[in-house]
This record gives structure tokens, sequence and C-alpha cells, in this order.
């Protein structure tokens, strides 16, 4: 099944939106296989948006990105990177759909609430800078003995 990298950003955080975006995933019918609560070192940063290194954004975006805790978190579901990209919205909170996260929180690209791996590959990629192949846990919801 496939898997990607959630991360709820500082700004995400502190403005109490931890509980309304877990459950929106949950509600889609997606399955929580990880979850961290932690603020990320700017070695972790830097790794994490090393595909930006050089552009002007990048040092703000360091900044920000260690400015505060974040929730770090691996989905797993059919075609979870594509549907939790759609579901997330335009990188430009401006130009997100209302539905969405991004749409319906934020209004700036600098604080754009959450991050969401790009493809199957990144997604490899960013959660192996946050979790040990332990750390992420097998489970099957089918198994409900204590309401049947
Ligand atoms: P996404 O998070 O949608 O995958 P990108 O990978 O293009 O978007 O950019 C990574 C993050 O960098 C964005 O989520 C946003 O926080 C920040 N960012 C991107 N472009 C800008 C910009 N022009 N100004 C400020 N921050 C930006
Ligand atoms: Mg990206």
């Amino acid at each position: 099944m496939e898997r990607t990298y959630l991360m709820i950003k500082p700004d995400g955080v502190q403005r109490g939106l931890i509980g309304e975006i877990i459950s929106r995933f949950e509600k889609k019918g997606f399955q929580l296989v990880g979850m961290k609560f932690l603020r990320l070192t700017k070695e972790m940063a830097e790794k994490h948006y090393a595909e930006h290194v050089g552009k002007p954004f990048f040092p703000g975006l360091v900044e920000y990105i260690i400015s505060g805790p974040v929730v770090a978190m691996c989905w797993e579901g059919k075609d979870v990177v594509s549907v939790s990209r759609e579901m997330m919205g335009a990188t430009n909170p401006a130009k997100a759909a209302p539905g969405t996260i991004r749409g319906a929180y934020a209004v700036d690209i600098g604080r754009n609430i959450i991050h969401g791996s790009d493809s199957p590959a990144s997604a490899e990629r960013e959660l192996s800078i946050y979790f040990n192949a332990g750390e992420l846990v097998e489970w099957d919801r089918s198994l409900q003995a204590w309401i049947a």
C-alpha cells in the first residue's frame, strides 16, 4: 500500500489545527502508521528542503520550519501521495481551492500549514529523514473486536 510523508508545519501547530488536519485524513479513509511531535534541527530542515537550496525563499523557509514544533506523520492508503496533495491544495494558499486545507486555513505562501510529499520517491526519501523502519506501525483497521 502506498505511503506518504505529511507534516503539520509550525504555523499549523501554533494555530491549533493539529486535530482538524489529522481528522481530515482519517475521515477520508487514510491510515496513520507513524507520528512524532518534534522541532526540526537546521540540518534536518536543509535535508528536507534540499531541492530548494539556492532559491530566494530558501533561508526564510528553513527559518520558518524550525521556528516551532511540527507534527511528522506517515499515512498509508490508495494513491495517498496524490490524493493528500489534492486535499492540501495549491502551494500558494491564495490560489488553493476553498475546501482544501491550505484554501481553508491559510493566506500566505510562506505560512501554508502543511507539507506533503510530491511523489512516491519523495515520500520514501522524506520518511527516512523522520522515521526508522521500526517506528512505522503495521496495523489492521478491520480488527474491531471491542465493538463486535
Ligand atoms: P509544496 O509544499 O506545495 O510542495 P514547494 O515544494 O514548491 O511546495 O515549496 C516548498 C515550500 O516552500 C512551500 O510549501 C512553501 O512553504 C515554501 N515556498 C515555496 N515557494 C515560496 C515562495 N515563493 N515564497 C515563500 N515560500 C515559498
Ligand atoms: Mg514540495
